[in-house]
């Protein structure tokens, strides 16, 4: 049955006629307007053909083969935009895909949430601290997050600095991705050193050591990363919650080979928890689009409402074209999650699951810091696993916050960050990010349930 929604011509202001949530009170609407209108005259970020050819891949995962990880800041931030952070998140991202491509035997398909990851949901308008409330920050493209009056004011100017931001981020990971940074023969050997000194590293020898036998057995066979190009560099592509419509609408641009309207602004973008209301404005911008788009499906989303969205999202049943990043919590997965994936099944749809095991498990520690225990990201990335195994489905993808730093945010992890150790190096605006070693700690344990 075609909706109200799916016989209205779509365009890519149409969102504007419908109710939005999650937006900044820009005080000037001028200045909005000409920043809006100064994007809609700069180059794209990303091509149309670049984001097919991730289409094509997400749909081999959505079909069964194949494996998405996806992952990076909560939130970008313009303070930290440095080489060296790009870099080291990039090295354990590209270490966690070698891990997950030889446990999986399958080809695992890189996304980051970066380079356009600026714009943050907030669940109140409003931020109190020591008796005083402001309005709350929305992410370096809308506002500041120093607790002051005037940060707190979104500035359109900002959207221009997020593009530049973007592109020379997306300038660097291209860079190393084509440059010899990505060498296999490296990553291993990053990984070996984290085996060696990680607390908990005997458990991942094994692994580490049939992949660094195989290597040996390819270069014995003359199959080295000077004579195939496929060793020595990777795909890597971009991703970001599309929440700020006017920021998406000015990089939203025709294709010109296929005629059809792509957001310009990152390969993938996805709909939030907090703004996937069926006939509201992120869906409307969302469905006219032909990126892969991603969907987060929290607690509150029952099978019919699901079935909803993917009718408007993706009413041809296109694979690839639709990825559902489940974000119950650990102890909500099992309630929520098996009814979502019989209503697929039986509505004939296909999708690609991710599972998001972060937003879900969200928690305050005592001395006020806002954590996420390792070993509840472990327990619904694993209850993920299993509940597609008992359903016959394939558990397709993993979706992270995560950082290359050595950061202090969340807790546990082989090297048993406890509560009282957050403060030593906390540096997120935002969400609590898994740091280096417990990013790449949960790659070995979820390879574990790729090798069953
Ligand atoms: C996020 O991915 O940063 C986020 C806000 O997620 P969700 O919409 O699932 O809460
Ligand atoms: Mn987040």
């Amino acid at each position: 049955m075609a909706s109200a929604t799916q016989s209205e011509k779509w365009s890519p202001d149409s969102w504007r006629t419908k109710p939005i949530l999650q937006v900044p009170d820009y005080p000037d609407a001028k200045a909005l307007q000409d920043v809006e209108a100064r994007l809609a005259t700069f180059p794209p970020l990303v091509f149309a053909g670049e984001a097919r050819d991730l289409k094509k891949q997400l749909a081999s995962i959505a079909l069964g083969n194949g494996f998405l990880l996806q992952g990076g800041d909560c939130a970008e931030s313009f303070a930290e935009h440095r080489a060296d952070n790009i870099r080291d998140f990039f090295r354990v991202f590209l270490q966690m895909a070698v891990v997950l491509t030889y446990a999986g035997g399958q080809p695992v398909t890189k996304v980051g949430r970066i380079a356009g990851q600026f714009a943050k949901p907030r669940s109140s308008p409003t931020e109190k601290k020591n008796g005083s409330e402001l309005p709350s920050y929305r992410g370096d493209i809308v506002n500041g997050p120093e607790f002051t009056a005037a940060a707190r004011i979104p500035d359109p100017i900002r959207q221009l600095e997020a593009y530049r931001q973007s592109a020379a981020t997306l300038n660097l990971i291209r860079a190393f991705a084509t440059g010899g940074y990505a060498d296999l023969e490296r990553v291993h050997q990053w990984n070996m050193g984290f085996v060696k000194d990680s607390p908990q590293g005997h458990r991942y020898q094994e692994l580490a050591d049939q992949i660094a036998e195989t290597l040996q057995f390819m270069r014995a066979c003359g199959i080295t990363s000077e004579n195939t190009p496929q060793l020595r560099t990777t795909n890597f592509y971009t991703s970001h919650e599309a929440l700020l419509l006017g920021y998406e609408q000015a990089l939203t641009r025709k294709d010109s080979t296929s005629g059809d309207w792509y957001a310009t602004s990152g390969h993938m973008i996805w709909v939030g928890d907090r703004t996937r209301q069926p006939d509201h404005a992120h869906i409307e911008y969302c469905r006219g689009i032909k990126n892969p788009i991603g969907l987060k499906c929290g607690p509150s989303l029952e099978p019919d409402g699901l079935l909803r969205l993917i009718d408007i999202l993706n009413p041809k049943d296109e694979p690839g074209r639709l990825t559902l990043i489940c974000r119950f919590g650990f102890d909500k997965v099992e309630a929520h999650l098996p009814k979502l994936i019989r209503a697929v099944k039986k509505a004939g749809r296909t999708v690609l699951w991710s599972c998001d095991p972060m937003h879900g498990n969200t928690i305050s520690a005592v001395n006020g810091y806002k954590t996420r225990p390792f070993d509840r990201i472990l327990r619904e990335s694993l209850s993920f696993f299993e509940i597609h195994r008992a359903e016959g489905t394939h558990a397709g993808g993993i979706h992270v916050e995560m950082t290359g730093q050595n950061v202090t945010e969340c807790t546990g992890g082989a090297t048993a960050i406890s509560e009282q150790d957050l403060s030593d190096r906390y540096h997120t605006h935002c969400d609590p990010r898994l740091n280096a070693d417990q990013a790449l700690e949960l790659a070995f344990l979820v390879a574990e349930q790729l090798k069953k």
